[in-house]
């Protein structure tokens, strides 16, 4: 149970960490991971520069505002 909710972020661009795995940008100034670990975690999308340029503008959960702001 989560009493609060995590404020949605827009997807602004893309980035790769040090392990190669892509991490979206968040307008927050966030960075979330969106990794591609078949079969658990399917998505393609971010293989391709086409499929990330369509999840440009696209709305993430942020945690990490949700634990940083106001959290206590
Ligand atoms: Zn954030």
């Amino acid at each position: 149970m989560d009493a609060r909710q995590a404020p949605e972020r827009r997807i602004v661009g893309f980035h790769r960490d040090a392990e190669g795995h892509w991490v979206a940008e968040l307008d927050c100034g966030h960075g979330r991971h969106v990794r591609h670990e078949p079969p658990f975690r399917v998505r393609a999308w971010t293989q391709t520069a086409e499929g990330r340029a369509r999840m440009l503008g696209v709305r993430l959960a942020c945690r990490e505002c949700l634990d940083g702001e106001g959290g206590g």
